[in-house]
Parts: structure tokens; sequence; C-alpha cells
């Protein structure tokens, strides 16, 4: 196209970034997996070991890595953040009869395996300031109910799109009441609040390895404490509930919810990698915001003051009447280009499948659901990409 233009034409064109075939034809995907390099040699050595399901020494190796990177004393490596957070409720002892609290903002995989045992959801509001639970909302909440003899078995505060949940504040708050706090850190892997990484303050935190995370281990989760008799017992349930016995003894059941080797190899690969992988979605939010704040209608998702963001994925609002269209058109707009963006979590208050729980709230999540979307984030997004991305936007504001 270039080669039929003659330069007169070509100095009137505004200055294009470098463009590649891949550039113009490739799918920007919200969060794809982004591979270190080390990843086949890792498998290939946990094959060549002959060990492959969830025992021997790499599933092992992967949990104390991670126990490093986390803080926490233990953790027990899992095929799935629902799996760990199954586990987390299940050593709670969660069941008929009990209330388990959640921000109505997150994905369903907070609550999903404690409404499975039997509990009752309770959804309560985010801050506007974090999307995350908010926490004045609670200790009111949690005032009235032990007023009225109906506190929850346990909260599950949730770090969203990155950004940690203000534990500082929410686990000192449940202690008060002698009520359980379980972090669902599946989008704060590599975040801080207060200082002390994802999850920590919590009694058990829930990681996973998903392959849209900011690091996959092609699946894969992680439950976390520092309570040894917790993680143990999530041990034996994570593996069918075996009573120590030379046959199959069980006095409860469990799962089969084991990380296997070939997962936990590719897991410690990714791990190795976790600073620098916060650090490029930090300047892929970073250059986003750079690129786009002038124009009229677009509000970025705003850093806690308590912490620290991943800034797993880059998230905005869009006001239709300042932007020209709403997060839906946006969104038509991008995929008809080829990039793949998703909108804010539609709250867990609004589905169908929990119209009749009770709710404290949640006028601050419809917004978000209202007026949200991800852009592509992954930390293997080239540069020119990304100028794609933040062209189409640009390109629709003027439209
Ligand atoms: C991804 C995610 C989960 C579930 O993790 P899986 O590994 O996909 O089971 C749970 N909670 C939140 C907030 C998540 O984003």
């Amino acid at each position: 196209m270039t080669a039929m233009l003659s330069s007169t034409q070509m100095r009137r064109l505004p200055p294009k970034p470098p463009r590649s075939a891949h550039d113009l034809a490739a799918p920007i995907l919200l969060s794809p997996p982004h591979l270190t390099g080390r990843e086949k040699a890792a498998v290939a050595a946990s094959l060549a070991s002959g060990w492959l399901a969830p025992a021997g020494p790499t599933p092992r190796a992967f949990e104390a890595a991670f126990a490093e990177a986390t803080g926490f004393a233990h953790v027990l490596g899992v095929a799935s953040g629902t799996a760990a957070l199954t586990l987390a409720f299940r050593v709670l002892e969660i069941g008929p009869g009990d209330e388990v609290w959640v921000p109505g903002f997150t994905f369903i995989a907070s609550i999903a395996p404690a409404v499975q045992l039997g509990a009752r959801p309770r959804f309560l509001d985010v801050c506007p300031g974090s999307w995350t639970l908010d926490a004045a909302l609670l200790a009111a909440e949690l005032r009235a109910a032990a007023r009225q003899g109906r506190l929850p078995k346990a909260v599950v505060a949730v770090d969203i799109y990155g950004q940690c949940a203000a534990l500082h504040e929410i686990a000192p708050l449940c202690a008060g009441y002698g009520v359980a706090v379980i972090s669902d850190s599946a989008e704060g892997l590599g975040a801080t609040q207060a200082g002390l990484p994802a999850g920590r303050g919590a009694l058990l935190a829930a990681f996973s390895f998903n392959g849209n995370k900011i690091i996959t281990a092609g699946g894969g989760g992680a439950l976390a404490s520092d309570d040894a008799l917790l993680i143990a017992r999530a041990r034996a349930l994570a593996d069918q509930a075996k009573s120590p016995a030379p046959h199959y003894e069980h006095e409860t059941t469990g799962y089969s919810f084991g990380l296997s080797s070939l997962l936990a190899a590719v897991g410690l690969a990714q791990l190795s990698k976790l600073a620098d992988r916060v650090a490029r979605r930090r300047a892929i939010f970073a250059r986003y915001q750079e690129a786009l704040e002038d124009l009229p209608g677009l509000a970025f998702m705003p850093e806690a003051a308590w912490g620290r963001s991943s800034r797993w994925l880059s998230a905005l609002l869009i006001d239709p009447a300042g932007f020209g269209m709403d997060a839906d058109g946006l969104r038509r707009v991008l995929a008809a280009g080829g990039i793949e963006t998703r909108p804010a979590f539609k709250p867990l208050h609004m589905q169908p499948v929990f119209r009749d729980a009770p709710r404290v709230g949640g006028k601050v999540a419809e917004a978000l659901f209202a007026k949200g979307l991800c852009l592509p984030s992954g930390s293997g997004m080239a540069p020119a990409a990304q100028h794609r991305v933040i062209r189409a936007i640009r390109a629709a504001a003027r439209g």
C-alpha cells in the first residue's frame, strides 16, 4: 500500500508506529498465558522423572516456592482456584444454616462452593475507591448481625482486577466477632495491601493459576494459611480424605483436587517471573491511562491508598454522556476489530441463581457493571498491539 503513494502523499499521512503482519491480523486477547521460555524444559524434566500425578517432588517444590512468594507458612497446591475455595469452606466446616458474606462485585467462584455446601450467601457492596469489599459497610452489618444473633460463619474478601481488598481493616474487624476471613486472592497474586502480599491477614487465602491469571500453571490453584492444621486437613480432603490405613479408610468424604506434577512444573517456571509480570501489567495500565485519559467520559480504576495493585486487568469506566457510547458499545466496536475486552462483573445479587439472596447495598457494584470494561492486559502484549487498542478506542471516541 505505501509503495503506491508518492513521497509527498506519504508526508501528509500521520506518523504510524511500526507494523508487522502480526500486528495487523492477530486478535488481541484479554489476558492470554505468557510463557517464560522455561516451561518446556520443566515439563520435560517432570516427564523424565516419572512423576506425573499429584505426588512426588514437583508439587511440593511448587508449594514451597509459593509459600516463599506469598509469605504464608503453609501452602497446598490444588487443581484450581475454585478447588482451593471449596477446601477453605470445608475446613471451616461451612454448611447448611451458615451464612457466608461476600462482595457482590466478584466472580461466582468466590461463593459458589459455599452455596454447594449448603450455606446462604449475603452480598455486600464494594467501595467506589477500590472496587473491593466496603469495610465500613461490613462493620455496620456485622454490628447489626451480632445484635440480631445472625453473624456469618465466614466473610470472603476478594481481590479485584489485581487490587487487594482492605484486609488490614477487614481481618481485625471480623476477628472482633469471631468471624473467619477467607481471602479470594485469585486476582491478587503479586499485589500488596498495607505492605503485605495479597491474602496476608486472612485465615485462609485462595489463589488461581488459570490460563488468564497473572501467572498460570495451565490450570491449578493454591490454598495458603499460617495454620498448619487447616492446611493438613485441606490436604487430606484434596486426596479423598483417606485415613491412615493400608486399605482405604474414610471418616468423611473428600475430593480429587491434587495439583499434577506437570502443572506444578509449569507453575514453578511461571512463578520465577512473577515480579516481572506485575511490572509489565502495571506498565500496560500506565500506558493506557497516559494515552487515553484526555478523552471525556473515561475513568480508570483507582488504586486504593492501602496497597499496590498488580493491575492484573486494566479496567476503566465509560460514561456514555461524555464518551459518546457506552461500555458495551465500545466492547462491540473493539471486538469487530479483533480486540477482546470483557465487561466488568455482573454483580452476584443480579444473577438469576441468587435472586432471593439477601444483599446489603449494591448500587456501587451495579454502576461498575453498567460502566466497566476490562481492556487487553496480557503481560506478553507487544507495544504495537497495545497501540492498536489505544487507536481503536480513540477512533471510537471520535465516531
Ligand atoms: C479465576 C477466579 C477464581 C477461580 O479460579 P479457577 O482457577 O478458575 O477455579 C475465583 N475467584 C476469582 C475472583 C477469580 O478471578
